[in-house]
């Protein structure tokens, strides 16, 4: 298949990983920003097949992940009432909230039901005028253009019963954040290509500069990832910090202007929560003043709700890399695909289920637990 098996190529892997061994000199650190990277690199072992001296962190890029709690609870109270069909993408069903999770709304009567792009809510909103529909908008700069364009579209078309949760996330001020931490061992970032598809890479020269980073834009296939680690490394090695583009095929410098331009005219920057982290100044996007009508957490006034993490998941330690996912006491044990503690072992892109699933860990994952998404 184009664009997929070509960059599987074991021979070119090899000279890849053969170019880095030659190339690396001392011990560095590289996070990956997007969880669909992280399930790349462990499911063809690519972090194994690294010389010792570079070590992959795992970023936040996962986006139910980092969805916070409080988002959460507020899409369980909202899919429990009656006049609501909520909507939303199955990744999102088995995510935990302080008490229960979606199929659990679902099981006990609520309208839940699993749709493959907003426009589907939308159409369900078409067709039912007399129950209120909401769609849960999560994601980052890569899901927020589709999510605006429904919003837009609603108005447009005059649908007056179509809402959208929103927990949008933007990957800049997160670099921004993982560098300022205490804690931080990042050295270099592989850069997420869908992100910068979208966004373009002009946010990262000035992230570059400032905290003496290299950025490299990077695919998702293994050579893609092989390839950015190459770039990387060599920058690192010459004491180099500028943002590279190794994802050419996707990726222009100034990304897609009309996907922009539609988040530009439907949303707004916010202060976001990210969970297991905190609060990162403007690193989310709302719905704008001209659009409040659409936003369920307006129309559905769900203030006042009082979370509950598990204490035994350190989700929040895996996503800011400082923990791999099997150094959770839980991992394995109290926690699996099936029944998770936290939503990093629930997701497709989360690092805890990437660890389980692939890695193993002297662990069998069943079926069932090999296909998280609902
Ligand atoms: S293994 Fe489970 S409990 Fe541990 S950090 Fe991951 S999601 Fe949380």
């Amino acid at each position: 298949m184009k664009y997929l098996e070509e960059f599987q190529n074991p021979e070119l892997a090899r000279r890849l990983l053969d170019e880095i061994r030659a190339t690396v000199t001392r011990p560095w650190a590289l996070m990956e920003v997007c969880g669909g990277q992280t399930h790349t690199i462990i499911r063809h072992g690519i972090d194994q097949l690294l010389p010792d001296e570079v070590e992959l962190i795992h970023g936040p890029g996962c986006p139910v992940c980092v969805t916070p709690l409080e988002v959460i609870d507020k899409a369980l109270e909202i899919a429990a009432r009656p006049d609501v069909i909520f909507c939303s993408f199955g990744d999102m069903l088995r995510v935990p909230g302080s008490d229960r999770d979606l199929f659990q709304v679902r099981s006990r009567g609520g309208d839940v039901r699993v749709v493959y792009s907003p426009l589907d809510a939308l159409k369900i909103a078409q067709q039912n005028p007399h129950r209120e529909v909401v769609f849960f908008g999560i994601g980052f700069e890569t899901t927020a253009p589709p999510n605006a364009m429904t919003v837009h579209q609603a108005r447009k078309l005059g649908i007056p019963n179509f809402s959208l949760l929103v927990s949008h996330v933007r990957v800049p001020p997160a670099i921004e954040a993982i560098m300022t931490s205490p804690s931080c061992r990042v050295q270099a970032f592989l850069a997420a290509g869908h992100v910068c598809s979208v966004m373009g890479m002009g946010e990262y020269p000035e992230l570059a500069d400032r905290f003496q980073v290299p950025i490299v834009v990077t695919g998702f296939e293994p050579l893609d990832i092989l390839e950015g680690v190459r770039r990387t490394v060599r920058q690192l090695e010459r004491g180099e910090h500028t943002v590279d583009n190794a994802y050419p095929r996707a990726v222009r410098s100034e990304g897609n202007p009309a996907a922009q331009a539609m988040l530009a005219d439907v949303f707004e920057v916010t202060d976001r929560a990210w969970r297991g982290i905190g609060t990162i100044p403007a690193s989310g996007w709302r719905l704008s003043e001209r659009y409040r009508d659409y936003d369920a957490e307006y129309r559905f006034s769900v203030d006042g709700i009082t979370t509950r993490e598990p204490a035994a998941c350190r989700s929040g330690e895996v996503l800011q890399g400082l923990i791999k996912p099997h150094e959770c006491e839980a991992f394995g044990t109290a926690c699996t695909p099936r029944s998770p503690l936290g939503a990093t072992m629930v997701s497709s892109e989360g690092a805890c289920a990437a660890y389980y699933l692939y890695r193993r860990l002297g662990t069998t994952p069943t079926p069932q637990e090999a296909s998280p998404v609902a």
